[in-house]
């Protein structure tokens, strides 16, 4: 006799599988938080409760964890934590409720213990921010839209999902990039100016990690909803890519910034935000091939990492309206009206 997977469901429910790996502590009703079961998945632990149980389409319980993206059913959890392909997850499931398959019983595995939570990187030092850090004065907004040419709605957009701040560094008024992630935020004057001690305009605040992906994790309720991902290089384009969802009227998709063309590896735990989603990749064009082959760098772990599309758009060719050419997304602000129609690439 063969079971159907529903019978298998039912009679080996998904909170045992649970408890056969050692989370036992699970809550009475669904939608309560509870600890992720993939602790490797967190890098410092899941230290506020992302996971939750709901009902599925067939009406059987799911997990799924908000902040790695892991979800599926006891086949899924099964085949995740073992490393086994369906059909033998389906065994494992079966041998766990003790169920005799096919004439041969299938043992039930000896339960291991659950992955301890081993810090990959020592835990990291936060971030030193301003210890005015604020959403902005109205005043602060326009001036900032005026400074980079930006609609200044798209600029409260930035503001309310928490990727931009203002405050004062080493010294200056200045407009901060980061996210609620915290790993990495980034500041540039207000005036436009360079930063004395480095000679660069953007300075990453101390401790920043630049692997992560600003903006990936923004102040937003159901980020699910965010099909497409837009990665952009530098904190001047992430604001800029706001301006162009604003203007263009595309709410489907979040642009998160690079922060320096140096980065070879992404952070893992970014990385995991992308599974799923169509990603398109605007490298700066600039004139060593730099930018270009950072962007190959990210596709690859990118791809890899179980987007659903990453693909990438070109600024080379077009020209600014004072026959500049165009060499990052905040320069098509000013774009030539004869490239207007190329623009609409990049966001599509
Ligand atoms: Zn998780």
């Amino acid at each position: 006799m063969k079971l159907l997977i529903q019978e298998l469901k039912e009679r080996v429910p998904l909170r045992t599988v649970f408890a056969h790996y050692g989370h036992t502590d699970l809550p009475e009703r669904n939608g309560k938080h509870f600890p992720c079961p993939f602790p490797e998945n967190h890098a410092r632990g899941d230290q506020r409760p992302s996971c939750n149980f709901d009902t599925g389409k067939d009406g059987f319980p799911r997990y799924h964890c908000f902040s790695c993206g892991e979800r599926g059913d006891q086949f899924d959890f099964v085949e995740r934590r073992e490393g086994v392909d369906t059909a033998e997850a389906t065994k494992i499931v079966a041998g766990i409720g003790g169920i005799i398959e096919g004439g041969t019983f299938t043992a039930p595995r000896k339960a291991r213990p659950p992955v301890k939570t081993i810090p990959v990187h020592e835990k990291p030092e936060p971030i030193v921010f301003p210890e005015d850090l604020r959403v902005g004065t109205e005043a602060e907004l326009k001036q900032l839209a005026e400074l980079r040419r930006l609609d200044v709605h798209a600029v409260y957009l930035a503001a309310c999902c928490g990727i931009l701040r203002f405050g004062t560094h080493r010294g200056f008024p200045c407009w901060i990039v980061m996210d609620e992630s915290r790993i990495v935020a980034e500041a540039r004057r207000m005036d436009g100016k360079p930063f004395p001690h480095s000679g660069k305009k953007p300075n990453t605040l101390k401790n920043g990690k630049k692997s992560w992906p600003v903006g990936i994790k923004i102040r937003h309720s159901r980020p699910e909803l965010f099909r497409k991902i837009v990665v952009v290089e530098g904190s001047a384009d992430l604001i800029a890519a706001y301006h162009f969802n604003y203007t263009t009227g595309k709410m489907d998709s979040l642009p998160v910034a690079m922060l320096g063309k140096e980065c070879r590896e992404i952070h893992p735990e970014a990385l995991k935000l992308f599974r799923g989603r169509d990603v398109r990749i605007t490298p700066d064009a600039d004139a060593d091939g730099g930018g270009m082959e950072a962007a190959r760098r990210w596709a690859k772990q990118i791809e890899e990492a179980g987007a659903l599309s990453v693909t990438a758009f070109d600024f080379s060719g077009l020209t600014r309206i004072d026959g500049m050419p165009v060499k990052d997304l905040n320069d098509c602000t000013v774009i030539h009206p004869d490239d207007e129609h190329k623009l609409e690439g990049i966001l599509a």
